[in-house]
């Protein structure tokens, strides 16, 4: 066994320790028929070797990771000043799906990260760009040609969407969502409802490590300056109201996503995904939480070193 092999079969043995802890979400209703006691971590390294652990091949729902995908999407499509004009990139210090900051202490949404980010973003791409546009790049940057929207989960999320309808008449009572609010709400959720693994998160998170190059080809997937921005926006609110000891603890940029899904990007060097949709308090897969928590020491993975001298 490689020292990643080991790091990995050790890191999902502590991550198991702690799924019983947590609970899958359930108000999407789908979500709650998930195995709570799934977990996997999944690594691509920057040689494209494939490192696996526990249940990586499972599909679930990508949820708020989607939103990397659309914030890079629109980056390219918009611009850097267009995206942030009516946007911040603030973390909230609220949960993802709050909407009381967005009334009380700014008109504009405070990250791309949280849902009235990201259901901003959705609006600025909705006239333009098409789902299926968007699930055709997914399986590109994510190196997966099997991602299909999950019928099931869609269905769910659009019939329990009350609070993210309420923030897009928000985001629209305010200026910021200016098209069809309902398109705009539907590809939100189209996004949310990409069926994923923790294979196809590594994937995404090395093609963030690597610049936003394909690992094997070369190619082109993602500009060189959207990559920067979005893994600087990842590490200071990827795991929501939990991002600033996340980012002490672990200091890689991370996406969490109430499915159970983490991406999560080692500049250089690697993509890590995971799957385990047992989930803290704040939303973030508990079991991944650790698991991550243990590879950044035992791999070396935070982006300010050991902390030692
Ligand atoms: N679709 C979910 C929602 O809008 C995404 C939230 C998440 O993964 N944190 O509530």
């Amino acid at each position: 066994m490689n020292s990643i092999e080991q790091a990995l079969t050790e890191a999902l043995a502590i991550g198991r320790q702690y799924v019983d802890q947590g609970e899958c979400a359930s108000y999407i209703p789908e979500l709650s028929r998930a195995d709570k006691h799934a977990l996997g971590v999944c690594v691509m390294t920057a040689s494209t070797d494939r490192y696996a652990a526990g249940d990586t091949k499972t599909r679930f729902s990508i949820q708020s990771i989607s939103k990397v995908i659309t914030l890079a999407v629109a980056l390219q499509h918009c611009g850097f000043e267009k995206v942030f004009e009516k946007m911040n990139m603030e973390p909230s210090g609220d949960p993802f799906n709050s909407l009381v900051k967005l009334d009380l202490t700014d008109d504009k949404p405070f990250n791309p990260m949280i849902n009235a980010g990201a259901i901003t973003t959705a609006g600025y791409l909705e006239p333009d760009v098409s789902f299926e546009d968007l699930l055709a790049y997914s399986r590109r940057v994510c190196l997966d040609e099997g991602i299909e929207i999950d019928e099931r989960v869609y269905e769910s999320e659009k019939n329990h969407c009350a609070r993210n309808r309420a923030i897009a008449y928000l985001l629209q009572s305010k200026g910021i969502l200016t098209g069809d609010v309902e398109k705009s709400l539907d590809l939100y959720i189209r996004m949310c409802s990409l069926g994923v693994t923790a294979e196809s998160l590594a994937g995404l998170g090395l093609v963030l490590a690597n610049g936003g190059l394909h690992p094997q080809t070369g190619n082109r997937l993602m500009d060189a300056d959207v990559v920067r921005v979005v893994k600087t926006i990842m590490l200071t609110c990827g795991m929501y109201d939990e991002s600033g000891e996340f980012a002490v603890r672990v200091g890689v940029p991370s996406k969490s996503g109430v499915g159970g899904g983490i991406l999560s990007v080692v500049e250089k060097r690697m993509g890590i995904g995971i799957y385990g949709p047992a989930l803290d308090k704040k939303g973030n897969s508990i079991g991944g939480r650790h698991m991550l928590e243990y590879l950044s020491q035992a791999l070396g993975l935070h982006m300010f070193g050991t902390g030692e001298a």
